[in-house]
């Protein structure tokens, strides 16, 4: 090391794992990157994407001043007060016309990622009073959701698996190796796997693809997509036809959901899943039958019309089993900040208000975003009319994007909080771009409530920010006092306790926010306390919380939901008689790969080199029997849209499925990512429906999606 470098311990933002970084600075250049060995939780573990930091915070693409559409129809570079006069005026003037609702905003994943979004934007939203709330909650987790608040009594009362005391880990929907964990935190899943295996433990794996976790699994069954369910509701059964149910004493409803899910057989999975009816007999006495077990279901169950009811069962046989809440079971955290505990989170809850056009559900204070397009583009009362996107891109990353690229080009009014000019961004009247990853404060206040282990940690940002850079909370300060001065309201209404209020938080920085809920947050610390221990606190293995923790009124858990038993017939019939399918129909699955990051990172070298994954996957007799050869380009129909790809054969998914990637498919006119526009490769919500959506949460569907595939001549 050089004598001008110095070593700051650091956190990954990227994803979910919150990976503890060493990171080596030499001025204001970031010169290494590696993992933190002594942090708690994620143990020197590190993955190509925090490579890539420094690559974003060099980022030539990346904008570092605000943008605002010209008259001459081009964006070009002003002053941020020019830039938050101009946004303000913009929106304020959409609703001042047509009502508060005429404006929406969508939140996009990033935010849960940044303390300073978590501080300050829900003051930002709640003050610009539309109920036109979206964001990528519901084109992801939303059935999650939904279970927990039904089950738990709160939406974020989310149990996790504790990986690192189980014996049998059985996870469906789900590909760990390549994420390192989604609504469960457990960065390392590699060495934590072969911890498991050395310990005498085992992996199942229940997937329409051989994803990189299937291949390091002890067991993986292929489920044809969208028939989990049938797959769940069996094992659910088997538990209780074979009495290896062992439920807590605060759990009710057990013989109701054996009245209900009688029908849902062994031979019904097999039929209508692939999974043999013997496989699930013996998954559900390996259930029973082990010491400790838990049970995942993620993305590829949650983004299927019958989400709920999945994750409803994935909840079932664990309380069944007697693993919810014990040691090698699925457990809740102890957090340090418990956003749920403190009621900083409300618990969730299905809203009288409904989506305009089509009435889709609303659920904790948003709206389906499958419905956004047809808010946008249908006319009348109520009609969307502008538009604020914080950190999304939802032209790339919800359902039918070419729809609602349309919809979003022709509004009245569009402001962006982003650091680029992306699908969705390139039609901004304004763009606000924060600071990067590197040049901010960081404590995550969601993921360490969904992490495999109770922990704390501070990073202070590792670079100064710009001259002239603005963080995303000063960015929803700045907005939300030009929208109150653009508003021009009278001084009592300034006056008022619930304006000082609002003004207060939103001046209020995100450290002292964290300060005050870090001393009021019962594991006895502060912002000072964990500031000194920059590589995280360990405050330990998680533990049994129940009944405690339930948020139920009776503080019991009640599996009888109206909310799922009630879908079962329905989804009987379904599964025995589905609707027609169009002869030579495939299904189309999503996955992601280690390097990619949702929509965007796409534009740097480091990460989008060596092989190309952007192909649809096929298996080799689906396509000979359609005389496709691998490599070949071929065009995928669904009933939203249709692209053309390359194909590459594989065994990897099973027979009748096809998968598509998403996040790619950048070539759209005045994106202005250098790289990624380059990058081969076609957007899967191109071919997504929003007019398919989960059958009690509105959850955009993104697997099973019926696709034909020809040969492009
Ligand atoms: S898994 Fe990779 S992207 Fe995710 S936090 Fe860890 S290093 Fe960052």
């Amino acid at each position: 090391m050089s004598g001008r470098e110095r070593t700051v311990l650091a956190a990954c933002t990227l994803c979910e794992a919150m990976c503890g970084l060493e990171v080596t600075v030499e001025g204001e250049r970031v010169t290494g990157i590696r993992g933190h060995e002594h942090d708690p939780l994620s143990r020197g573990h590190i993955c190509p994407k925090a490579l890539a930091l420094p690559d974003l915070q060099d980022d030539p693409d990346r904008l570092r001043r605000p943008l605002v559409r010209g008259a001459d129809g081009e964006l070009r570079e002003t002053s941020w007060d020019e830039a938050f006069a101009r946004a303000a005026a913009l929106l304020v003037g959409v609703q001042r016309v047509h009502g508060d609702d005429a404006l929406a905003v969508y939140l996009g994943n990033p935010n849960v990622h940044s303390l300073g979004a978590l501080t300050h934007h829900p003051t930002l939203v709640r003050l610009l009073r539309t109920r036109n709330r979206y964001s990528a909650t519901s084109v992801d987790q939303l059935p999650h959701h939904v279970v927990a608040r039904a089950l738990y009594g709160h939406q974020f009362l989310l149990p996790v698996p504790d990986i690192d005391r189980t014996d049998l880990l059985v996870l469906v929907g789900h590909n760990p190796m390549a994420s390192n964990g989604s609504l469960w935190t457990v960065p390392a899943f590699p060495r934590r796997r072969r911890e498991l295996a050395s310990r005498g433990g085992r992996l199942v794996v229940l997937d329409p693809r051989r994803t990189e976790t299937a291949r390091v699994a002890d067991e993986h069954h292929f489920v044809r997509p969208g028939t989990d369910a049938a797959v769940l509701l069996a094992v659910v059964r088997e538990i209780l036809a074979q009495g290896l149910e062992r439920p807590a004493p605060y759990v009710d409803g057990v013989e109701a959901v054996r009245a209900a899910v009688e029908p849902f057989t062994p031979e019904l999975a097999e039929q209508v899943s692939g999974m043999p009816a013997g496989a699930v007999r013996g998954l559900a006495q390996d259930l029973g039958r082990a010491r400790s077990a838990a049970v995942h279901g993620r993305m590829g169950v949650s983004t299927q019309r019958h989400g709920v009811v999945c994750q409803w069962a994935v909840q079932a046989i664990n309380a069944l089993t007697g693993n919810l809440d014990r040691p090698g079971g699925t457990m809740f955290t102890t957090p340090a900040v418990d956003l749920v505990g403190r009621g900083i989170l409300g618990p969730g809850g299905f809203s009288r208000r409904r989506t305009r056009v089509r009435g889709l559900p609303g659920f904790g204070g948003e709206l389906p975003v499958s419905a956004l397009a047809e808010e946008i583009l249908t006319p009348g009362e109520g009609q969307v009319r502008a538009l604020l996107t914080v950190a999304g891109n939802p032209v790339s990353s919800t359902p039918a994007g070419g729809r609602l690229d349309a919809a979003v080009a022709g509004l009245d009014a569009y402001v962006a909080v982003d650091l680029y000019v992306n699908e969705t961004t390139r039609h901004a009247d304004v763009i606000l771009p924060p600071t990067g990853p590197l040049e901010r404060d960081h404590y995550d206040l969601v993921f360490h409530v969904l992490a495999v282990r109770d922990t704390a940690r501070f990073s202070p940002a590792v670079l100064p920010k710009d001259e002239g850079g603005r963080h995303d909370w000063e960015i929803a300060r700045d907005l939300g006092l030009a929208v109150l001065r653009e508003r021009g309201t009278g001084l009592r209404e300034r006056l008022s306790r619930r304006a000082v209020e609002t003004q207060a938080r939103l001046r209020t920085s995100p450290t002292r926010q964290l300060d005050l809920l870090l001393r009021t947050g019962g594991a006895g610390l502060s912002l000072k306390t964990v500031r000194a221990a920059p590589g995280g606190l360990d405050l330990g293995p998680l533990r049994p919380r129940l009944p405690e923790r339930l948020h139920t009124p009776d503080r019991r858990v009640d599996l009888a939901l109206g909310l799922v038993l009630d879908e079962l017939p329905g989804l009987l019939g379904d599964l025995v008689a589905p609707p027609q399918a169009v002869p030579d129909e495939l299904l189309l699955v999503g996955r992601r790969h280690q390097r990619d990051n949702n929509s965007w990172l796409h534009n740097t070298g480091r990460l989008t080199r060596g092989r190309p994954r952007h192909a649809l996957l096929a298996h080799p007799a689906d396509l000979a029997v359609r005389g496709i050869h691998d490599g070949d380009t071929v065009r995928v129909r669904s009933a939203a849209g249709a692209v053309d790809v390359e194909v590459a054969a594989t065994e990897d998914v099973m027979r009748g499925v096809v998968s598509l990637p998403h996040g790619y498919g950048h070539r759209r006119d005045g994106v202005r990512l250098s790289g990624a526009t380059r990058l081969p490769g076609v957007s899967v919500n191109d071919l997504t429906d929003p007019a398919v959506v989960e059958e009690v949460s509105a959850n955009a569907v993104l697997n099973g999606v019926p696709v034909t595939v020809e040969a492009v001549r």
